[in-house]
């Protein structure tokens, strides 16, 4: 909670649930990325929160933006970047959704496969193209699975596609996971790039630039590494499988520059028992799964929760979100501990809720507004 928030808050009393963005912090940490690694480009990850403030500030400080579909394109020119600063790195593209961003002058893309090459060719041609290889995701809160990306030893082949269909065969990519605890994660995504290098290297094919990706944590109830204990990593891994061959590089951070500049302000609308010898209450807010909180699935994301009676004995609560869908319940197989002195119409902060919440908030389900924002 920042002192800017709590006094928005207090004096503006905004109806509803609703999500406030400390600029301030969003500042801090692109200053705190660009300072831990220096030589690196950072992409913020749009998706995250394309809040036009958020934008627009990234923007002026220097951000370049990773962008998955052509509105977030136009958002990241809206906001004040030249096409040169916008990659479109969405591995899944319609090709008529390339050529407008070829048309708006984007010329970095990526791809993960050689279908996807043959459109990019077709689309942008000439463009930049990186390879997205697959990632375990071991070790991460919110890991992407395999849906993106191919297996190292693919990646020449797609690349060496690129080079023939006169496109510039770039450079490799990978996402380590989302929310990712281990500092270590990098290295072998490190090694597999550098091999990748290497192959292509032995085809006359020279790569120049490394995309880490984003998965860069928000503090959430358990402590995180420091961005520079992140950064030290990335670069004895860079050492260790590059040499003196170092690379360009780039970074897409998302949550880890948004997430903690956020608050979600939210009311217990109902505290109830299912029986008379229940020992755990149903709280339920005015927010759930589908106003903005789709990250509690599986209850994978576990945000920190205050409330003004936070002194007071604490026991176990199912919290729960208000619409009608049964799997609108935020935690129940670990449930939460909140004052048992908590009472209906209570405010409830809920922290470091500044990434993939007003993106991932429903239009209207049940009739319930989307999530608003307010940045300040
Ligand atoms: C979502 C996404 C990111 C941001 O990931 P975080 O874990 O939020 O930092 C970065 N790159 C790509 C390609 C993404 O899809």
């Amino acid at each position: 909670m920042t002192a800017r928030i709590r006094e928005f808050l207090r004096t503006r009393r905004p109806d509803g649930p609703c999500l406030v963005v400390d600029l301030d912090v969003v500042r801090e940490k692109y200053m705190s990325f660009a300072k831990a690694m220096p030589d690196t480009r950072v992409f913020y990850a749009v998706k995250a929160n394309p809040a036009p403030e958020v934008l627009a500030l990234l923007a002026e400080m220097g951000s370049c933006f990773d962008t998955a579909s052509v509105a977030e394109v136009e958002m990241a020119l809206a906001a004040g970047a030249t096409p040169d600063r916008v990659s479109y790195g969405n591995t899944i593209k319609k090709e008529r959704d390339i050529a407008r961003a070829f048309e708006l002058g984007v010329r970095l893309y990526a791809v993960d496969c050689e279908a996807e090459v043959e459109k990019v060719a077709r689309a942008a041609p000439g463009s930049k193209v990186f390879c997205r290889i697959l990632s375990d995701g071991a070790g991460a809160e919110w890991p992407l699975s395999k849906k993106f990306g191919c297996v190292p030893e693919m990646a020449p082949r797609v690349l060496e596609h690129a080079h023939r269909l006169g496109l510039e065969a770039y450079g490799v990519s990978f996402h380590v996971g989302s929310q990712q605890r281990d500092t270590g994660a990098w290295d072998a995504a490190v090694a597999s790039a550098a091999g990748i290098f290497r192959e292509m290297a032995d085809r006359g094919i020279h790569l120049r630039m490394v995309n880490l990706g984003g998965g860069f944590p928000t503090r959430y109830l358990k402590n995180v590494p420091a961005v520079q204990a992140y950064a030290q990593a990335i670069s004895d891994a860079i050492l260790t499988h590059f040499g003196n061959h170092v690379p360009e590089t780039i970074i897409e951070p998302g949550r880890g520059m948004v997430g903690s500049a956020g608050i979600i302000k939210t009311e217990v609308v109902l505290i109830s028992k299912k029986s008379d010898d229940d020992e755990v209450r149903w709280v339920y807010l005015d927010i759930g799964k589908f106003g903005g909180l789709a990250e509690t699935m599986d209850e994978a994301i576990r945000y920190p929760i205050k409330t003004a009676r936070d002194g007071d004995e604490m026991s176990a609560c199912v919290l729960a979100g208000p619409t009608c869908d049964s799997a609108d319940v935020l935690y129940e197989k670990d449930p939460y501990l909140l004052p048992v002195s908590l009472e209906i119409g209570d405010e409830v902060l809920i922290e470091g809720t500044g990434a993939y919440t007003t993106t991932y908030s429903a239009v209207a389900f049940n009739g319930f507004a989307p999530l608003k924002s307010y940045v300040i």
